[in-house]
């Protein structure tokens, strides 16, 4: 399908209109609201394998794969199996199950952490890694970087102040300051401002919070040994490294970012945070580490923690089916499925005279339209030529693509995206870099 076939979206528009009467901005997430790109978000009905189906008989390939959960597919059916014979168990007890040890064992043979805590979002594994941080250290200065996401934690809605390494002020209203002035905002990738920031709060700074490889301002891979550097830096002030891997873990490779960094140059993380692909696509997410570190929790120590649904069987069933499904075979296929995506937009952008830079990191790819230059941090994310992902975004949508609805956003890929999904995307490129050129 390369000519533009306008599809029909007036159930979409008819279900919007009722949402925004009963919810705000009538979405559940913000960026669903397509504030960035303009237009009306697709209401998905159903989705099979790198299919959507949205209320109008519309179908799409997915390349935004539920913002990275979705790794084997939409509806794969040994998941889809799996999640069926656990709910026919009963879907919540309030009690220890089997699924939650099998899923902690997996994910501790797989990643760094020694010792693992189920919850139900990022957000609450990155607010739980910072208590527990604090409570361990007895310090609270958290540090993190301009441009990475860690979920709607209060002390991680903080925007940088006014000069390098200092206190932060809240990023929304609705953050205290108090609690914003206990974060230092730092530019990602920068050494000197990181050293800096330790030199002047070192005895007070609790944790160091970094997405190990940040994809929430477009994919921004750490610089050589950056990693490294934080987590020796954090050593040697008595702080805690906290590797945010909520998007990254196992979607950047079977052991996330860590597998493509630490576990090569033989370094950990003190704690680090999944989320995302571990659940298979329901709520559920961790925090992990240390062992001598996770031993602070409650009941086992005194930082608290807890969650009604933290750990919930039907959860843990979907996110162990689909951890067992990720095998090497996945993500080489994904690996290939990205490259071919990636030559593809970069041929097209390039016939068409769109600037723009591809960065990856592992599998997981996203496309800059800018100037051609490289994106180590924030402010260099920002350079974009909005203007140009929003022509390039609806020409896609319009011939069956779905991309992010933000051009900050990774484009992400699942072992289902077969030969006839990839080649969907391929022949819709040509018309929409025409259009972004326009
Ligand atoms: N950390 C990272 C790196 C994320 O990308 C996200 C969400 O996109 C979160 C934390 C928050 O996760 P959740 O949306 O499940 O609360």
């Amino acid at each position: 399908m390369t000519s533009s076939t306008t599809p029909v979206t007036t159930t979409s528009a008819a279900l919007f209109d009722r949402a925004r009467a009963v919810t705000p901005g009538g979405v559940n997430s913000p960026v669903r609201a397509f504030n960035a790109v303009g237009g009306t978000p697709r209401f998905i009905r159903s989705a099979k394998g790198a299919w959507l189906t949205d209320v109008d008989g519309n179908e799409y390939v997915d390349l935004i794969c539920s913002w990275g959960p979705m790794l084997v597919g939409h509806a794969h059916p040994e998941v889809q199996a799996a999640v069926a014979a656990a709910v026919a168990r009963g879907t919540s007890y309030g009690t220890p199950t089997e699924p939650e040890v099998e899923l902690a064992e997996e994910l501790v043979r797989r990643t760094s952490v020694e010792k693992v805590r189920f919850v139900s979002s990022g957000t609450e594994a990155t607010m739980s890694a910072i208590r527990l941080a604090r409570g361990f250290t007895g310090r609270e200065i958290v540090v993190k970087f301009a441009g990475c996401y860690h979920g709607h934690v209060d002390a991680l809605l903080a925007s940088a102040g006014s000069g390098l390494a200092t206190l932060a002020v809240p990023g929304t209203p609705g953050v205290p300051a108090s609690s914003a002035g206990l974060t230092i905002v730092l530019p990602y990738n920068d050494k000197v401002a990181v050293t800096a920031a330790f030199a002047e709060y070192g005895d007070r700074i609790a944790c160091l919070i970094t997405e190990a490889a940040p994809g929430n301002m477009g994919v921004v891979p750490p610089a050589p040994g950056f990693n490294a550097f934080l987590a020796q830096i954090c050593r040697e002030n008595g702080a805690l490294f906290i590797s945010d891997e909520v998007m990254t873990g196992f979607r950047a490779s079977k052991q996330g970012q860590w597998g493509l960094d630490g576990a090569v140059e033989g370094w950990v993380p003190d704690l680090t945070t999944f989320g995302k692909v571990m659940g298979g696509g329901f709520p559920a997410a961790a925090f992990g580490g240390r062992a001598d570190v996770m031993g602070h929790l409650s009941p086992e120590g005194p930082v608290y923690q807890a969650g009604t649904l933290s750990g919930n069987p039907v959860a843990t069933t979907a996110g162990l089916a689909t951890l067992r499904l990720a095998t090497d075979e996945v993500y080489a296929h994904i690996s290939a499925a990205g490259e071919t995506i990636k030559a593809a937009v970069a041929a097209e952008l390039t016939r068409a005279g769109v600037s723009h830079t591809i960065q990856a990191t592992g599998t997981m790819f996203s496309v800059f339209f800018n100037d051609g230059s490289p994106v180590t941090n924030f402010p260099e994310a920002n350079a974009q030529d909005l203007p140009a992902y929003t022509a390039f975004f609806h020409a896609m949508l319009d011939r069956g693509v779905y991309l992010p609805p933000s051009a900050y956003e990774a484009w992400f890929l699942s072992s289902a995206h077969d030969d006839a999904a990839i080649q969907h995307v391929l022949d819709a490129l040509p018309a929409a870099a025409d259009a972004a050129a326009a």
